[in-house]
């Protein structure tokens, strides 16, 4: 063991959380270092986490190129576009997305280097006194001080007991992103972010997809409205959505390249099987938190994995701090930014805080889903007095020349201030227009600011513009 190494700020993990965190006290003027445990596809240290290597990043690669591919089969033709034996090369497009994925982890190495933040490649276990041992890859061990210590460790999948991870015909989003050929048939678990996001994906490039889900409800995070027509499209497009399914069993069959994968479930209409060539299992993730902790750290974990932390993400142990998808709140990578850079600053002396009232969702189907605030469902239940006003972009010149012309903006407003409460939108390139919403909220404005905020002609922002008039009835572009 060598000697021990003093630093300011100890962040494990080097995900969106831990690397805003890291960078954000660099910048603050803290001697810092970062330790990460992942390898690279190449069996090298690659730095991003979930979201850099197997998440946001290569799964949105994978719905741009499907998406490119889909619009070529599908949609080309309505512009005077015509082309015959349109082909998806597979292994090129996951090897687009792994060089996307080199790109962004290499650049998170790039930026430790720029702010001066240590990396330290292995696994960390927190000892009591905010000490950490460091597990290298190279079989070393080192052993850190941090005078503050940031926990940013992250998710794992949760795997379902009859249904473990093989790597080949069971996978998680680490497989489905990697898949060497278009499954013919795609079983998913889970309608839930991934399996849609995924799901979606093998579906443009020709696999037929079915999506089991227990829940009775379609997406019933999201506004019903919204989830209504998202259902309804994404039947359209061929998902084959089962909702209130409970899968039993799953076994593997066959040899070879002709192996299968036998699905048992039951729904309302009783028991049934389902044979598939691949199943990706996404029913959700869980924090990080195994070997992590020491005996005797003080750090608590809730019966869930997550670390326990108060409102500014202290553990309650003296410069103890965890962010990210391992203490509690939305699994989001902007989640992780924003509480990264709160406790960084908060370590330095300076105010830090994240708001979660106004943390955009997003989920890159087609057509996109996005939101910000209450749903309706939400303020009802809470005895919320509230108005609505929508738009659908059927009605926007720019989403019509586009030919995407699906979906609609709804502004929800308090009753009595006309303050906004929540931006619900479904429709092209909503990921985007969601910050409208977030920025409105973010400075507590009301409908009637965004109704008179002046908005480009024509751009798909034009929805909201409109939804937010039709609040007070004066759309426009619509009968109100
Ligand atoms: P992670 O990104 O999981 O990073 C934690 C890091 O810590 C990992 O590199 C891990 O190896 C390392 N680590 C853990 N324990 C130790 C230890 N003891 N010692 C050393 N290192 C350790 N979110 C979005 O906002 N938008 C999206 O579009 C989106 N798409 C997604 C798509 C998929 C397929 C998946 C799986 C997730 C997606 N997410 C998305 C979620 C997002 O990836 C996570 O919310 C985000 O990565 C969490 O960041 P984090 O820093 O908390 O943890
Ligand atoms: P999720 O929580 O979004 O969805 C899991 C779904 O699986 C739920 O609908 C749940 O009811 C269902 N489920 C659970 N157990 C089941 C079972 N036994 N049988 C059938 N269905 C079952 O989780 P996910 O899709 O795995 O994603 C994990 C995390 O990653 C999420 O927290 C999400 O926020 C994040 N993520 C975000 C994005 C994005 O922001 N665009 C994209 C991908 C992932």
């Amino acid at each position: 063991m060598s000697e021990q190494q003093q630093y300011d700020v100890v962040v494990i993990g080097a995900g969106p959380a831990g690397y805003h965190a890291a960078i954000r006290a660099a910048q603050l003027g803290m001697k810092v270092a970062c330790i990460d445990a992942a390898l690279g596809k190449d069996g090298k240290p690659a730095l991003g986490g979930t979201c850099l290597r197997v998440g946001c990043i290569p799964s949105k690669a994978l719905l741009d190129s499907s998406h490119q591919y889909h619009n070529l089969t599908h949609s080309f033709e309505q512009h005077g576009i015509s082309v015959k034996d349109a082909k998806m090369d597979v292994a090129k497009m996951v090897a687009r997305k792994d060089a996307i994925v080199k790109q962004f982890t290499g650049g998170i190495a790039m930026l430790f280097k720029a702010n001066k933040v240590t990396p330290y490649y292995g696994f960390g276990q927190l000892q009591p006194g905010n000490v950490i041992k460091v597990k290298q890859h190279d079989g070393s061990e080192v052993e850190l001080k941090g005078a503050n210590v940031i926990i940013a460790a992250g998710s794992d999948s949760i795997e379902l007991p009859f249904a473990r991870f093989d790597g080949e015909n069971i996978v998680d989003n680490v497989g489905a992103l990697d898949f060497t050929e278009v499954p013919k048939r795609l079983a998913v678990i889970g309608a839930g972010v991934i399996g849609l996001e995924l799901g979606s994906v093998w579906k443009r490039l020709g696999a037929e997809v079915t999506i089991l889900e227990a829940l009775p409800d379609f997406l019933p995070a999201a506004d019903a409205e919204v989830g209504k027509l998202a259902a309804r499209e994404f039947k359209k497009e061929g998902l084959n959505i089962l909702l209130g399914a409970k899968v039993g069993k799953t076994e593997v069959s066959g040899k070879g390249k002709k192996q299968e994968v036998v699905i048992s479930y039951s729904d309302k209409h009783g028991e049934k099987t389902l044979t598939v060539d691949k199943l990706l299992v996404a029913v959700g993730r869980r924090a990080a938190s195994k070997g992590l902790l020491a005996e005797g750290t003080g750090v608590q974990l809730n019966e869930r994995g997550q670390i326990v932390v108060d409102d500014h993400c202290h553990t309650g142990v003296d410069g103890v701090w965890a962010i990210g998808d391992c203490v509690r709140g939305p699994m989001l990578a902007h989640k992780g930014f924003e509480e990264g850079i709160a406790v960084a600053e908060l370590i330095a002396g300076l105010p830090g805080h994240v708001n979660f009232d106004t943390i955009p969702y997003v989920i890159y189907t087609a057509p996109e889903i996005a939101w910000v605030g209450k749903t309706e469902q939400q303020l009802k239940a809470e005895g919320v007095p509230y108005k609505t006003g929508s738009f659908p972009f059927a009605a926007v010149g720019r989403a019509v020349a586009m030919a995407e012309p699906t979906g609609f903006a709804k502004v929800i407003a308090h009753a009595e201030t006309d303050r906004v409460l929540g931006l619900h939108l479904i429709g092209p390139n909503v990921s985007e227009l969601v910050h409208e919403g977030v920025l409105t909220m973010e400075f507590n404005g009301s409908a009637d600011d965004l109704a008179r905020i002046c908005h480009a002609h024509p751009s798909l922002s034009e929805a909201i513009h409109d939804a937010a008039m039709a609040v007070d009835k004066r759309a426009i572009h619509k009968a109100n």
